[in-house]
């Protein structure tokens, strides 16, 4: 009887001991993956000297409310992919940015804008290019995603399928600001196509200053990740002309064996490049790590053909890299348990 009795209290007491050193054992990976999201508001040259105080601040507010508003999700275990387009639609409304409201205008004067979304779970993925009437292009990407057999639907078509969807629709006139009017003005009178920076006096003389697309990529608790980009593409740009946004494996691409990628520079480039997948093909073929995978295609493969930009993205185990080739990124980032980083210049540690 006693010998029973002190068994059941040894058994008890193991299993007190297993129960109380659970959480330690499990809390280790936990906390070293948990969820994972990064943000960009496009790349390239913005100096110190041009962006003034204020201005300065009111992007670090909006990349901080949309961070936010992504985190929000994936701390209700929310998913990656609501996550990236909770970033996404505080940065489409934001007219600081090159994607929804305050897009970039094409020759013409109209706005025409492209978005992508990819869930690296099952390869799945949507895109519209050159729509111009869906008030958050990202929404209409999700809506090719997950109720159309198809990946990317351009023009008329897409705007189409966004009305019989029931996606808010607004005049092309809604996107238009004064700022990108001015622009449009100076890129003409330059006879050029510009990539997206109106702050200096000088940008009219390098084509190369800032493209302002948005993007986002996340990691969620269930260990599913996800990317996104939405821009309005280039300044006085040919009417029909789709940049590397909406094109999955260029602009956005996402796989759970590898990573999850938005990207933003000179489009071409990165078309021709196969940016986001060949960061994520360098991993799954080439055994590189996210980092030197990034910085291999941003930093030599890019530059090497001249292309510009930057890219951020997020692996499996919740790293991040935000690798950029360009004098700045407008960007930010938050892993779970973390204090959120807002960063613009290239030399700012996130
Ligand atoms: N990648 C975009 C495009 O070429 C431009 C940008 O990143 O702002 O359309």
């Amino acid at each position: 009887m006693s010998s029973l009795r002190s068994m059941l209290i040894l058994a008890f007491g193991a299993f007190v001991m297993s129960a109380c050193s659970q959480p330690e054992v499990s809390a280790e990976p936990e906390a070293a993956v948990g969820y994972a999201l990064a943000i960009h508001g496009g790349a390239g040259v913005i100096e110190r000297s041009e962006l003034d105080a204020r201005t300065e601040a009111a992007y670090r507010g909006i990349l901080a409310e949309a961070l936010q508003a992504g985190r929000q999700v994936l701390q209700a275990n929310g998913s990656a992919v609501d996550a990236v387009i909770a970033s996404i639609l505080v940065l489409e409304d934001s007219e600081l940015f090159n994607a929804g409201r305050g897009a970039v205008l094409t020759h013409e004067g109209r706005v025409e804008l492209d978005a992508s979304l990819m869930r690296g779970e099952d390869l799945d993925a949507g895109a519209v290019a050159g729509v111009s009437r869906i008030r958050h292009p990202i929404l209409a990407a999700q809506a090719v995603m997950e109720r159309s057999p198809h990946v990317l639907l351009a023009g008329a078509g897409a705007d189409a399928f966004a009305e019989g969807e029931g996606l808010e629709l607004v005049d092309n006139e809604w996107f238009i600001t004064e700022r990108r009017r001015e622009q449009l003005e100076r890129a003409r009178e330059a006879d050029r196509v510009e990539l997206d920076h109106t702050g200096s006096r000088d940008a009219a003389d390098d084509p190369d200053r800032y493209f302002g697309t948005v993007g986002a990529v996340a990691l969620d608790a269930a260990g599913n990740l996800a990317a996104g980009t939405s821009t309005g593409g280039m300044t006085n740009k040919r009417f029909g002309r789709v940049g590397d946004s909406p094109i999955i494996g260029a602009g956005t691409y996402a796989s759970n064996d590898a990573c999850a990628v938005s990207a933003t520079g000179h489009g071409e480039y990165f078309i021709r490049r196969t940016v986001a997948r060949d960061i994520c093909a360098l991993m799954q073929y080439g055994g590189l790590d996210l980092a030197a995978a990034a910085r291999r295609v941003v930093q030599d493969d890019l530059v090497a053909m001249g292309g510009s930009g930057g890219i951020i993205a997020v692996d499996p185990a919740g790293r991040i890299v935000l690798e950029m080739n360009t004098p700045g990124m407008y960007r930010a980032s938050v892993r779970s348990g973390e204090s959120p980083s807002i960063a613009i210049f290239a030399d700012e540690t996130e």
